[in-house]
């Protein structure tokens, strides 16, 4: 998922738009125009939205939907792809290891009767998110952590493999030289596939697989397996998945205040938007250091999307329609 160049392909449709080569400035329009640009038909279903450049990710759920297949299935299959995607150095095979070498992943998933499962520092298996709905479904437990996590997954029928691969074993050498950990504003350091959908049935369920921030304190784990912070879905409301420094994710349970933010009536887009705000506006938040990016669908499908920084994007299929589109954001220094 390379999300270089993402202005070139930015649509229309989105906040923060590419206009031509010029950037218009979301503050310029009314909130009316805002929503209408931000939001799609409340009956269009169904839909699927991913954080980032997932356009391989949302055709796959998008198939899944539409040949009638429910919301979990599809967020799970979608973020599938990114997982076995060994170029993706932030997501499955081929993610970037933490400052030993060792590539660690974290995951989770929740379905419309709010029911989840979750992994966390899990190694070996590819496939953390398959991991993680078989905690929900097969287990009477919500989180499996590390060797326990991995021999659940091989009893399951899951292959062990090295997720370290050439590529990223020598990003990894070339990071030791200097071994300066910044996790932080570099972008090309945060894509954790975070996928929502709604199914034909008008039932929501989500996702989030990601390797975490590279080169990472061994045992460290962000907001991505966290129900609530990198995830919530309520079926009845809607539903909301993080990126980013996920350690600001969780000290704002960041999911689960978008989607309290939308049972209180805010739209999709302005629960994004407090939950960025609660981030940047604590006392002394060095957020101009760090990206967090939110994307949220509500139960009638209107969508929003915003970071702290410009370069994220959400991939959205819907309509027949699959689009990568750049979110408005909120410090406009940068
Ligand atoms: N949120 C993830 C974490 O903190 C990183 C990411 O979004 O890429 O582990």
């Amino acid at each position: 998922m390379k999300r270089r160049n993402f202005l070139k392909n930015a649509s229309l449709t989105g906040v923060g738009l590419a206009v031509g080569n010029t950037l218009v400035n979301c503050t310029e329009k009314t909130s009316e125009e805002k929503k209408a640009a931000t939001t799609r038909a409340k009956t269009a279903l169904p839909l699927v939205i991913a954080t980032w450049k997932a356009k391989n990710a949302t055709a796959k759920a998008w198939d899944v939907l539409q040949a009638g297949g429910n919301a979990l299935d599809a967020v799970e299959q979608g973020c599938m792809i990114e997982e076995a995607n060994e170029k993706g150095q932030s997501v499955g095979k081929g993610g970037l290891p933490d400052r030993d070498g060792n590539v660690t992943l974290d995951a989770c998933v929740m379905n419309k009767e709010g029911n989840c499962g979750s992994v966390v520092y899990l190694q070996n298996i590819t496939h953390a998110i398959s991991v993680a709905r078989k905690v929900m479904e097969d287990t009477p437990h919500v989180m499996l952590a590390g060797k326990g996590a991995e021999q659940f997954a091989v009893s399951i029928g899951l292959k062990q493999e090295n997720l370290l691969t050439e590529a990223s074993k020598k990003a990894w050498e070339q990071w030791k030289i200097k071994s300066e950990y910044k996790p932080i504003i570099n972008i090309e350091n945060h894509d954790t596939i975070g996928m929502l959908a709604i199914d034909k049935n008008g039932d929501l369920s989500g996702g989030c697989t990601t390797s975490g921030l590279a080169y990472k304190m061994a045992g460290r784990v962000g907001d991505s397996p966290i129900i609530g912070s990198g995830l919530f879905v309520d079926n009845e409301i809607g539903a909301a998945v993080a990126t980013g420094l996920g350690e600001e994710v969780v000290k704002t349970v960041g999911s689960f205040l978008i989607v309290e933010l939308m049972r209180q009536g805010k739209s999709p887009q302005e629960a994004c938007e407090e939950a960025i705000n609660r981030i940047v506006s604590k006392p002394n938040s060095n957020y101009k250091n760090f990206q967090v990016g939110y994307i949220a669908v509500n139960k009638q499908g209107e969508t929003g999307y915003y970071s702290i920084h410009k370069g994220f994007s959400m991939t959205r299929f819907q309509e027949e329609q699959n689009e990568n589109i750049q979110s408005d954001y909120y410090n406009k220094d940068n």
